[in-house]
């Protein structure tokens, strides 16, 4: 469905991403695991389209979304993007938090904002809070539920649990990877965590300076690592 072909990327004299390519498939679970510095962010900015190419072609079912003559921006491609925590306006309400992007009628962006919040499994009593008001677990959600309102076909979640306690991360992992599978949605987190990688993931990709040093299922990266590095970062987990 989407496709990341030969993908490479500068900053400066800083060759950030060199020759990367990723396929994605409906429903799908991806993990980017790497040392901090190692590309991760920059890969998800390219394929979100906040960043452009040096290089490369990027497609969503054939149709290039980047290429030597196409540039589609972010807001035009189906792609939802949930950061770190401190991800939500501060100065809007849920509901309005939830809402932001929706452009329809203010009584059909609350009914939206009901199914979504029904989705991601947030109490409607929570609608009129304050970001502040709820917990890192529910303000997780609120972050989901806007960009679920985008209707994506790949979702975006760059260290999105990292701030939960280990239970909440936990559940709230299994929770959005069910939510996401079941929606067809095609998932790319990225993490520092092994074991997130491990549980959350089908396929595994190690980024190592900017380049993929192994993808595989799960099992395949941790019982045949392709090197020392790799085997030292998997083994930590357990
Ligand atoms: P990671 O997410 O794996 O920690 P990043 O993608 O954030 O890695 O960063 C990879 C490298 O690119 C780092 O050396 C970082 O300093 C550099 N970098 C990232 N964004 C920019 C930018 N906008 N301008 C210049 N350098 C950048």
């Amino acid at each position: 469905m989407f496709e990341l072909i030969n993908v490479s990327k500068k900053f400066g004299h800083t060759q950030v991403l060199d020759n990367i390519s990723l396929s994605l498939s409906p429903g799908s679970r991806t993990a980017i695991v790497g040392p901090s510095g190692s590309g991760k962010t920059t890969l998800l900015r390219l394929i979100a389209g906040f960043e452009m190419p040096d290089s490369g072609l990027i497609t969503m079912r054939g149709t290039p979304l980047f290429s030597p003559t196409v540039s589609i921006p972010a807001h035009q491609r189906k792609i939802g993007f949930v950061p770190q925590e401190g991800a939500l306006f501060p100065h809007l309400t849920v509901e309005e938090n939830i809402g932001w992007g929706i452009r329809a009628s203010r009584q059909e962006r609350r009914k939206q904002v009901e199914g979504l919040m029904d989705r991601v499994s947030l109490d409607r009593q929570l609608a009129r809070h304050w970001p502040h008001e709820i917990s890192g677990g529910q303000q997780q959600r609120v972050a989901l539920a806007r960009a679920l309102a985008q209707q994506p076909e790949i979702m975006l979640l760059d260290e999105p649990f990292s701030a939960l306690d280990t239970g909440l991360r936990a559940t709230t992992r299994k929770a959005t990877a069910d939510l996401l599978s079941q929606a067809g949605v095609a998932a790319v987190l990225v993490t520092h965590d092994q074991n997130e990688a491990l549980s959350f993931a089908e396929q595994i990709a190690v980024i190592r300076h900017g380049r993929f040093a192994q993808s595989g299922t799960p099992q395949m990266v941790y019982s045949q690592p392709i090197d020392e590095e790799t085997a030292l970062f998997l083994g930590d987990a357990l």
